[in-house]
């Protein structure tokens, strides 16, 4: 039995016993699905937890000129943020890690379950980081709400140093976004989500989120 309480217990007694050590949990998962804590509650990837001394300097716009997720920058500007952590906004699953290169750079994926307060069904999502300098996650590890996930980078001197972030509804998204509809289905207004949601009830229970559908990016893959 894979149980929450475990998890939690394991992780929380790790961080106590190896405070500098980095040590990775993998999800428990098949072909077709990977287990996650639901979540509860999200916060910003940037200034854990509230976004305090960053900013958002760029949207989301489906509409041309496109821009798919949002831009975080550091209060003082330039490249001063290079290299500052970057944190998943929920508990999940490490869904891709890899250096998809082009105007990407770094990109972590990870995919949440978390209950929809309105309709009371357990829904998917994931969070997206680009333009990282490095990745401190691999490829089915479990993270919590506020786990390191990378560092922010300026894909090798293309842009200022920042965070390019989105939100999927539609966890077939990758960066290669083949035959993905650029709407509100399919991306969410990362911030707006997080205000919304916020603080969820602690549920203690872990769910299934389904993995398997993304399509081979560059020679990268994932989960
Ligand atoms: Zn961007």
């Amino acid at each position: 039995m894979f149980s929450f309480i475990r998890l939690i217990l394991v992780l929380f007694l790790a961080s106590i016993a190896m405070p500098n050590a980095s040590a990775v949990y993998m999800a428990k998962r098949s072909q077709d699905w990977a287990y996650v804590p639901i979540c509860d509650g999200f916060d910003f990837p940037v200034g854990k937890p509230n976004g305090d001394g960053y900013y958002r300097s760029r949207g989301l716009r489906l509409k041309s000129p496109r821009h798919l997720g949002e831009d975080w920058n550091g209060n003082a500007g330039g490249d001063s943020d290079l290299g500052d952590p970057i944190y998943s906004i929920g508990h999940g699953v490490v869904t891709y890690a890899a250096d998809a290169r082009g105007a990407w750079g770094g990109v972590v994926i990870v995919r949440h379950a978390f209950r929809d307060p309105k309709s009371g069904k357990v829904l998917c999502c994931q969070s997206l980081y680009g333009h990282l300098k490095d990745i401190d996650v691999i490829l089915g590890q479990l993270v919590l709400r506020g786990t390191k996930v990378g560092t922010m980078g300026n894909n090798r001197g293309m842009y200022p140093a920042h965070l390019h972030a989105e939100l999927h509804f539609n966890v077939d998204v990758n960066c290669g976004q083949q035959g993905i509809a650029k709407t509100a289905q399919n991306y969410g207004d990362l911030t707006s989500f997080i205000k919304r949601f916020r603080r969820l009830p602690l549920e203690r229970k872990m769910a299934r989120v389904p993995i398997g559908s993304f399509l081979p990016y560059k020679g990268t893959d994932g989960l």
